[in-house]
């Protein structure tokens, strides 16, 4: 088979059949063998009708159907689970995304040799409180993650290469930094290709102003997992160490200012007067605290299933 198209939705039943007519006329144009997967994300409305309808008419359309809704990442992750052409293609089902980008996407990654490939939505039609964050967004994204050449990470509309998905669990709201996951599972070959990007036909986003939030907290959660995932004693461990380091010194400070003092007639020292007590203090409080979150780090680490999943590129 040569496509699969995962298709997250909420609520989106009114864009379902013309959505699915388009992309079915692009699929015989090309000569694709192909297969359609809907992910019904616990639509209150009458989507899941709808794809058993479509599928009635259609045996390249199947349907998942959630029992209540996940979000978008779980939905995506639990299509990936299932598809089964050479080259997997997400699209959003808003009909925000064009399916006639689907014949190039497949190209770049079949002859161009890349194993994701995200669309950029160079001229956008949302609102702008939307497309300024948007940008701050791409922006952080592409340095922490050291992507440099993506302008879009959460574009909706991807390709990639059938065994990035296999090698990818998209979690949480993580669906915005695939291009990042894929990166960390050593899907390094990343491309980018324009894509039209249409207003929203029908219904309205599903996000709301707190993506801005999660998104960067997300961000510092996979920055960290990618640096000390399975190494957490080499971050905790050296902040550790440095404020053992601190609290040491204060209290050497603390033990020379009382030598003098008890050699002197004319000068009185109280230890607990000095700063150099509260310092080494909450030095050596707080380093003790850092090296025990490396211990428990290091103990839930050895114990994930993660802990020696290596991505083998080739092998004789
Ligand atoms: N979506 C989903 N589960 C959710 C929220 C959204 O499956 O909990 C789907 C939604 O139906 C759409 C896609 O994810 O197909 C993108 O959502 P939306 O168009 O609302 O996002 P925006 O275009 O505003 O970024
Ligand atoms: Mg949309």
């Amino acid at each position: 088979m040569d496509i699969s198209v995962v298709i997250p939705l909420y609520n989106e039943a009114e864009s379902l059949p013309e959505l699915t007519a388009w992309i079915q006329r692009v699929m015989r144009d090309n000569g694709f063998s192909y297969e359609i997967i809907f992910v019904n994300d616990g639509s209150t409305d009458s989507s899941w009708e709808t794809i058993t309808r479509l599928q009635a008419s259609d045996p390249a359309i199947h349907g998942i159907c959630f029992a209540r809704n996940y979000g978008k990442s779980p939905a995506l992750n639990t299509g990936f689970r299932r598809v089964q052409g050479d080259v997997v293609i997400t699209m959003d089902a808003d009909l925000q995304d064009s399916p006639d980008e689907i014949p190039e996407l497949y190209r770049m990654i079949t002859e161009d040799g890349y194993d994701l490939v995200s669309g950029w939505k160079k001229k956008r039609y949302d609102p702008l409180s939307k497309t300024i964050p948007t940008k701050l967004f791409n922006a952080t994204a592409r340095r922490v993650s050291g992507i440099k050449n993506l302008h879009d990470f959460n574009c909706g509309l991807k390709a990639y290469r059938n065994k990035v998905v296999k090698h990818i669990e998209v979690y949480g709201d993580m669906h915005r930094y695939i291009p990042y996951l894929a990166k960390n599972a050593g899907f390094t070959r990343i491309g980018e290709k324009v894509v039209q990007h249409r207003a929203r036909k029908y219904g309205k986003t599903k996000f709301g102003l707190d993506r801005f939030v999660n998104g960067y907290l997300d961000l510092g959660t996979l920055w960290f997992q990618s640096r000390f995932g399975i190494k957490p004693m080499h971050i905790f461990g050296l902040l550790g160490s440095l404020m053992f380091f601190l609290g040491f010194l204060a209290t050497i400070v603390i033990l020379i200012l009382k030598v003098i003092a008890m050699c002197s007639d004319s000068y009185d020292f109280y230890v607990t007067n000095s700063v150099y007590f509260y310092l080494g203090l909450t030095a050596i409080v707080t380093g003790t605290q850092f090296f025990m979150a490396g211990f428990i780090g290091e103990l839930i680490t050895r114990n994930s299933a993660e802990r020696n999943s290596y991505q083998i590129a080739e092998e004789f």
